[in-house]
């Protein structure tokens, strides 16, 4: 793994995380900065900086558990509607270069645009929505 990866670290369990599915090749966990309240990514296991360089097997695997969790999403919160975003790229957005799709929920005139500027979230309620689409 590349040792400055954060996602790589989280994937490893160096770096905590609020962790809602995980199976043999995938993890999902809650984004740290929600652009709405259930924001989550999806990461392969194995590293791959980007949507050109992953294995097709990887992706494929990746977007079954983005589905898997995106339905689990969509049963604890029931969104006004939900997006999936992936980046590619610094011209895209990509702050963080390991493969991830963002599972976003939406709300009604949230007024959500493709790109926003990242704003902390509060750790206790990013914890009790992550309880809420594991169960
Ligand atoms: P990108 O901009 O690459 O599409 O998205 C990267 C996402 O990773 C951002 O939404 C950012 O909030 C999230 N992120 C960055 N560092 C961490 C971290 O250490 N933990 C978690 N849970 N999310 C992170
Ligand atoms: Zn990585």
């Amino acid at each position: 793994m590349p040792k400055d990866c954060i996602f790589c670290k989280i994937v490893a369990g160096q770096i905590p995380c609020f962790k809602v599915y995980e199976d043999e090749h995938t993890l999902a966990f809650m984004d740290i900065n929600p652009v709405n309240p259930g924001h989550c990514l999806v990461v392969p296991k194995i590293h791959a900086p980007n949507l050109f360089e992953s294995e097709d097997a990887e992706l494929a695997r990746t977007m079954a558990a983005v589905r898997k969790v995106s339905r689990a999403v969509q049963k604890a919160l029931n969104p006004y509607g939900l997006n999936l975003l992936q980046a590619n790229g610094p011209g895209a957005a990509q702050s963080v270069f390991h493969l991830h799709i963002h599972i976003i929920p939406r709300e009604r005139d949230d007024d959500l645009r493709m790109n926003w500027g990242l704003k902390a979230g509060n750790k206790d309620e990013i914890a009790k929505i992550s309880e809420k689409i594991r169960d």
